[in-house]
């Protein structure tokens, strides 16, 4: 069998294409914090806070770019036979960039779905004329397709995650903080069955102890030098 390499990616990774990521400084929105606002619970006492919050990061997102980052591992994907990206993000970009075998863990800022008829579809609209969004088809609220804290992952792309993390032989980890279940738990089942580990992130994070090759650098010139060394890029 082909040997497989995979990269599990999170928000620090599109920090560089300027999206906040959700722990640190610039995640703050007005007085919230991600953890008050990402939730069920939230969105059914509050749905226009939450989707004014969405709609600010769908702005945002709307004009970021793919960074140099993502660029490299679209090469990475068409250098090697068997790559796949899982990736936290909802912000699109490695897609955006050109990489054809993503996993998306947590949904698509891009996507919302209904509450009363279950439709779900791409809405690009941004700013958002009418905040909270009605469905086009039956006008009942809408709320982001993405997977909030508390919620189950989509069982496709989660199994799938699985299956890739038993079977790779390297797993990057770029730009994550492992703090977010069960991403955060990919590294260690790799790592069990004998996968190397390489982190790359400018902060220590809960994957460092079993990474076998950590890079202290933002996610751009962090891949830049371990293609370079490892690869020969
Ligand atoms: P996180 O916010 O918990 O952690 C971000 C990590 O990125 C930290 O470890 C930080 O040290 C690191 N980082 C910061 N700048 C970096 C850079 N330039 N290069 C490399 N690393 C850098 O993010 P998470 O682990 O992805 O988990 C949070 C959840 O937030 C996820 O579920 C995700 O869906 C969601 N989220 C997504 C986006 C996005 O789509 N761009 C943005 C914010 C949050
Ligand atoms: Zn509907």
């Amino acid at each position: 069998m082909k040997e497989l390499f995979l990269a599990l990616t999170g928000a620090g990774i599109s920090a560089e294409s300027g999206i906040p990521t959700f722990r640190g400084e610039g995640g703050l929105w007005k007085q919230f914090r991600p953890e008050e606002l990402a939730t069920p619970k939230a969105f059914a006492k509050d749905p226009k806070s939450v989707w004014e919050w969405y709609d600010w990061r769908r702005r945002i997102i709307s004009k970021a770019e793919p960074n140099r980052a993502h660029l490299l591992l679209v090469e990475l994907e068409q250098r090697l036979e068997n790559f796949f990206i899982i990736t936290q993000n909802v912000d699109g970009l490695h897609q955006k960039a050109g990489s054809k075998k993503v996993i998306e863990l947590h949904g698509n800022i891009w996507r919302v779905r209904c509450l009363s008829c279950r439709a779900e579809y791409e809405l690009y609209e941004t700013p958002l004329k009418e905040i909270p969004p009605r469905c086009r088809y039956c006008g009942g609220l809408l709320r982001p397709a993405v997977v909030w804290f508390g919620e189950s992952l989509p069982e496709d792309a989660l199994t799938k995650s699985f299956e890739l993390s038993q079977n790779c032989s390297l797993f990057l980890v770029i730009g994550t903080s492992g703090m977010v279940y069960p991403a955060g738990y990919l590294p260690f089942i790799a790592k069990q069955r004998g996968a190397k580990i390489v982190e790359i992130n400018p902060e220590r994070t809960a994957i460092s102890d079993i990474a076998d090759i950590v890079i202290r650098e933002k996610a751009t010139k962090g891949l830049e030098q371990f293609l370079a060394k490892m690869l020969n890029f």
